[in-house]
Parts: C-alpha cells; sequence; structure tokens
C-alpha cells in the first residue's frame, strides 16, 4: 500500500503490523529465556520398521511451552532462534537431552531404538558441533549408532568440500546421518555420493500424494530406488493412511513415520506407547 502511494509517503498506520511486530519483539525477548527457565521440551514421534512392524527409532522434535502462548511449534521460533544465534545453545541442548533420555530409556530396559535430531544450518557449519555431539555422547553414556543427526539439502549442498569434512568427522564419531525433507531441495546426485550418509527421509508433501497423484507417486517410487541404489535406508515422514502405508511397503520403503502411528508425544506418553502399543501395520 506504501508503495502505491508514493514514495516518499510515511505509511503512519498499519495496525496489523504493529501487532506483528510486539508479537515477534515480545516472542524475541522471551526466546532469550526460554533455556534457563526449562520453558523447552522434546517430543519423540515413533519410526516404524515397514517389515516387522516394530518402533525402531523416533524423531525428537522441539516445542516450547510459552507461559502465556502455550505450546509453540518450531517451525515459528528456530528461524527466529538462528538468527539470534540462540540456535546454538538450544542445538546443544537438544542434542544432550535426546542423548540423556534414549541412554535413560535403554537404562530401563526398553528396547534399544535410534533417536533423530534435527540440526540447524548454523549449528552444522558452527565450531561447536563435533564438541557438542561428542560431549552429549560422553555426558549419558550414549553409543553412537543411536544418534542420528538429520541434516537438508541446502545445508549439505552449499559447501560441498567443507560438507564432506564436516560429515566425516560425525561419521568418525560414529553418528548415523540422514538427509531430511528430501526431494524438496536440488541435490546432486554425483555430490549426494559422496557423502557418507545413512538415511534418506521421504518428505511429507510427496508422501501426502503418493495415492492420489501420479506424479508424486512417480517420485517417491524414484527415491526409494535412488536410496537403495546408493545403499542408504529410506524413511517416508508424514504417513497418515492405510493407502499410504500400502503404497510405500509395495515399493520397498524401508520405514516410516506419521500420524497414522503416532504424532509426536511427551516422554511420559512415548513409554506407554511402547509398554502397550502393539504396532500392526494393517
Ligand atoms: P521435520 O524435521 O521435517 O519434522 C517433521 C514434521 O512433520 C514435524 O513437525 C512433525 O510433527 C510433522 N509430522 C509428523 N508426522 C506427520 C503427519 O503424519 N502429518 C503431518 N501433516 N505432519 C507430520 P514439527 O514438530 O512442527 O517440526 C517442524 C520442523 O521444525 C521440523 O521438520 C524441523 O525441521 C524443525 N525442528 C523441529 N525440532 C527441531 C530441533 O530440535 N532443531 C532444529 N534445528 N529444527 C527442529
Ligand atoms: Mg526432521
Ligand atoms: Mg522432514
Ligand atoms: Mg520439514
Amino acid at each position: 500500500r506504501a508503495k502505491e502511494m508514493g514514495r516518499n509517503t510515511y505509511q503512519f498506520y498499519c495496525p496489523e503490523m504493529n501487532a506483528r511486530t510486539l508479537e515477534r519483539l515480545q516472542i524475541e525477548a522471551d526466546l532469550r529465556h526460554a533455556l534457563e527457565r526449562n520453558e523447552l521440551v522434546l517430543h519423540y514421534q515413533p519410526q516404524i520398521d515397514v517389515g516387522s512392524g516394530a518402533i525402531v527409532g523416533m524423531e525428537a522434535l522441539l516445542r516450547w511451552e510459552h507461559p502465556v502462548l502455550g505450546t509453540v511449534s518450531p517451525l515459528r521460533f528456530i528461524a527466529l532462534a538462528e538468527e539470534m544465534g540462540l540456535i546454538i545453545p538450544i542445538g546443544a541442548w537438544v542434542i544432550r537431552t535426546a542423548c540423556l533420555q534414549n541412554m535413560a530409556w535403554q537404562k530401563a530396559g526398553m528396547a534399544q531404538l535410534r533417536m533423530a535430531v534435527n540440526l540447524s544450518a548454523r549449528q552444522f557449519t558452527g565450531k561447536d558441533l563435533l564438541q557438542s555431539v561428542g560431549d552429549a555422547l560422553e555426558e549419558s553414556g550414549l553409543e553412537a549408532r543411536f544418534l542420528e543427526l538429520e541434516l537438508t539439502e541446502s545445508m549439505v549442498m552449499s559447501d560441498v568440500e567443507n560438507t564432506i569434512t564436516i560429515l566425516r568427522m560425525l561419521k568418525q564419531l560414529g553418528v548415523h546421518l540422514a538427509i531430511d525433507d528430501f526431494g524438496t531441495g536440488y541435490s546432486s546426485l554425483s555430490y549426494l555420493s559422496r557423502f557418507p550418509l545413512d538415511v534418506l527421509k521421504i518428505d511429507q508433501s510427496f508422501v501426502r500424494d503418493i495415492a492420489v497423484g501420479a506424479d508424486a507417486a512417480a517420485i517417491v517410487v524414484s527415491i526409494i530406488s535412488l536410496a537403495h541404489s546408493l545403499r542408504l535406508k529410506v524413511i517416508a515422514e508424514g504417513v497418515e493412511t492405510a493407502a499410504q502405508l500400502a503404497f510405500l511397503r509395495e515399493h520397498g520403503c524401508d520405514e516410516v513415520q506419521g500420524y497414522f502411528f503416532s504424532r509426536p508425544v511427551g516422554a511420559l506418553e512415548f513409554e506407554s506407547l511402547m509398554a502397550h502399543a502393539t504396532c500392526t501395520m494393517d
């Protein structure tokens, strides 16, 4: 609107923008204290082996329990945390908490599961990553193979040589490496084969349309075959229906994750899920 009115017109009234700016300022101020006030929590979403129907892993997903706003989605504050530099301490907290929780569960006799953790771009290229992963493993006593780090295509493709160096160091620790939201970015296949990866996660946008759209179905089939030819495991995200599961199973997808099985849940609920839920694949 300001543009229509001409370059030098001062736009002095815009209540909508004001409210948004205020909310952002408030969130920004509060985010600085979220960690020390123990307002951050992890939820866990099970990952199911298509062949056996067993829960074989989980993804840790960050939540912010804001005293006024309630539960805030990571989509609303991760980017902000990146901009503010807060993602470094927050990300380290996520890795540490995920490792401690996984180890506590293993000690309590729960089946041994992989725990996947999302990394942000700034965390990935930051100098503290190796240290915080190493520290979390050491402090928790968790075996490295039970920790999986999720990266996105844009993160690994922006500086390929640097990526290879970082990934190799992480692999030396023994952790698993996954590409998240696969298919939404533009990965060069030749680079992908140079990265020491373990898992490709098919983005939920393709999974959503597999049973209804020929394009999505074709993309999913080719991602599965690409991944297997690179000896990577494939996990489909966002599986919500039996039809989607049937398609994925038919085409050899290894693991599935989505509301069809469970939403991300708090630690206590995850425990009862493990204790009581028999996951049938039908
Ligand atoms: P993501 O890593 O791709 O995680 C999958 C998202 O899909 C999660 O959203 C999950 O709750 C949601 N989801 C799972 N199953 C289904 C389903 O069947 N249907 C639909 N419609 N959605 C499903 P969430 O928890 O809101 O997280 C959003 C994004 O925020 C994540 O996407 C990830 O990129 C980021 N994120 C979450 N936790 C962290 C974290 O600790 N660190 C960083 N850097 N990013 C995080
Ligand atoms: Mg993820
Ligand atoms: Mg994803
Ligand atoms: Mg995503």
